[in-house]
């Protein structure tokens, strides 16, 4: 009896999370779930972005054709930023696969949905999010259904402040944050999970003062602008690997056949603390100078640029991960101490892959004055000027 009145008394002082109801079952033909918690990284434009992936898996008799998706902050309920039907074509990939993209998914499938979503400026940071989607089932009798699913917490880890990685001017941020798809959505399927260590990668190259990436033989790499550029530490920090004796590739087209382990060329991995580590790919044959277990200081030489491994014209690809394999970690965001934009390609990445291919000058819309900036990710197509 007395004991009984102990456990009791015990479970009467439990806290409130003992007594949160039980919640009721509800029927989502669409099953759901955040594959990493996004982290909010503030760009270029002034404003803060979200980027990450909702997986989606049709568990229902019929195809579901998605009409809308509603992405919530969890604890108001508010709504943060709506996508219609073909927003979703051209972002919820079947099979997590690029270029087989549709806002329909059949019995059976799944599919991942690249999302970004851009957040008001003054409000603050969501601490997490629900997606609220509005779909209908292709049954004889179509069923339009809302389900409200795939809820994630929202990183409160903020993203690691980096020094420049070159020095200069005319830097052009490639394939850059977010809405690009060959970084943003690299997503892979390794050791059995889906990995994406590239979604805030950036491929730098270099315009000369004809705003050409490249002049004259285009197959020599000598004559890409930013060929034998110095790359430096962008932070204090512990070299994990290195590798040093990759061949350069002939630019125009990517190596065929090339092994994964090989992809990343001459490269880099630098442990800067905090859980993040730093990529540095496709530098030049022997250009190395620092191996495994060496201590570098930010603004220390590593390499110089070129064109190794998976590459397909001399450039600088660098991202930040929260572990130290170039593919199988977590891709986060980070922002650069300092830089100076100074023009952005606004025609987009057609317009800078002809560039590349062609040697015809960038299309630029020069800002005017120059941005001066601090502590923000330059995003996609920004010429950007690092000063030591
Ligand atoms: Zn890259």
């Amino acid at each position: 009896m007395r004991f009984l009145l102990l456990i009791s008394l015990i479970l009467a002082a439990l806290p409130a999370a003992a007594q949160t109801p039980v919640p009721d079952p509800v029927l989502t033909p669409l099953v759901a779930k955040v594959l990493f918690p996004p982290a909010a990284v503030p760009g270029s434009d002034g404003k803060r972005h979200l980027v990450y992936e909702l997986d989606l898996a049709n568990a229902s008799p019929a195809t579901a054709a998605l009409q809308k998706i509603e992405i919530l902050e969890s604890d108001t309920a508010k709504t943060l930023f709506t996508l219609e039907r073909d927003d979703i074509a051209r972002r919820l990939s079947i099979g997590g696969r690029r270029g087989a993209e549709s806002a329909d998914l059949g019995i059976g499938q799944f599919g991942v949905m690249f999302l970004h979503v851009l957040l008001d400026t003054a409000a603050p940071t969501p601490s997490s999010l629900v997606h609220r989607i509005s779909l209908r089932l292709a049954l004889p009798n179509p069923v339009d259904i809302t389900e409200t699913v795939g809820r994630t917490d929202v990183s409160r880890v903020p993203p690691p402040v980096l020094g420049p990685p070159l020095i200069g001017k005319g830097f052009v941020a490639a394939d850059g944050c977010c809405d690009t798809i060959r970084h943003v959505r690299a997503l892979l399927p390794l050791n059995g999970s889906f990995a994406l260590a590239q979604r805030f990668a950036i491929d730098w190259e270099q315009i000369d003062g004809e705003n050409r990436l490249v002049k004259g033989n285009l197959a020599d790499p000598r004559n890409y602008t930013i060929y034998g550029q110095s790359v430096l530490a962008v932070a204090d920090g512990t070299v994990v690997s290195a590798r040093n004796d990759l061949p350069e590739q002939v630019p125009g087209a990517l190596p065929a056949n090339l092994p994964i382990a090989e992809a990343d060329g001459n490269f880099v991995v630098l442990d800067i603390g905090g859980g993040a580590y730093v990529l540095y790919a496709h530098m030049q044959p022997g250009s190395v100078v620092v191996g495994a277990g060496a201590r570098v200081k930010r603004g220390d030489i590593l390499g110089k640029v070129g064109n190794t491994g998976n590459s397909q014209a001399p450039h600088l690809h660098l991202h930040v991960m929260d572990g130290p394999s170039p593919l199988l970690a977590n891709g986060i965001p980070y922002v650069f101490d300092a830089f100076t934009v100074t023009a952005v390609d606004s025609a987009g990445t057609p317009d800078f892959d002809k560039a590349e291919a062609t040697g015809t000058p960038l299309t630029l819309t020069p800002l005017r004055p120059p941005q001066r900036l601090h502590s923000v990710l330059p995003l996609d197509l920004s010429v950007v000027e690092f000063a030591r």
